[in-house]
């Protein structure tokens, strides 16, 4: 019986990446569900702590970011055989994007990648801990092999 009907994954294009990427997938075939695919390009402005300042948001730098996410994205959704109108290519803060195109699209999965953190990372909180305290859906945190 299939539990799901649409499942959003969300991509960073980290190698350990793969693990969640075929979880996903592999729900999405099992449910026979529609697959989705959002990344996020985080538009904080970078810090430079050895030059102790903050180096302002770069117009191009972050259009040609933009160009190389949407060509992994297409990659990917060839890969999966997700079709463009369902591949989201955003950019913000990850967490409340992923989650804002989760509810506006009637994800019912939203499937993140999970690291085991300690410490002041733990504290400061991760994407997956983000997605999981805002989603209004169900959230798969898939665990990443630890670097
Ligand atoms: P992190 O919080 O960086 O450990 O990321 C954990 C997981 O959150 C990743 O495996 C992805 O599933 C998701 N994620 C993190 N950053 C992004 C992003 N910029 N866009 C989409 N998904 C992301």
């Amino acid at each position: 019986m299939a539990i799901y009907q649409h499942i959003l994954l969300a991509v960073d294009f980290f190698e350990a990446n793969d693990q969640v990427v075929y979880k996903a997938s592999q729900i999405a075939e099992q449910n026979n569900a529609k697959l989705s695919l959002v990344h996020v390009v985080d538009n904080l402005p970078i810090s430079d702590p050895a030059a102790d300042a903050i180096i302002p948001f770069d117009v191009e730098l972050t259009q040609e970011l933009m160009d190389t996410c949407k060509q992994r994205l297409i990659k990917l959704g060839e890969e999966l055989r997700v079709p463009v109108e369902r591949q989201y290519l955003e950019m913000g803060s990850p967490k409340m994007e992923i989650v804002r195109i989760a509810e506006e699209n009637q994800a019912d999965l939203i499937v993140v990648g999970s690291h085991g953190r300690h410490g002041l990372a733990l504290l400061l909180g991760s994407t997956a801990n983000g997605v999981l305290h805002h989603a209004k859906c169900d959230v798969l945190a898939v665990r990443l092999a630890d670097d």
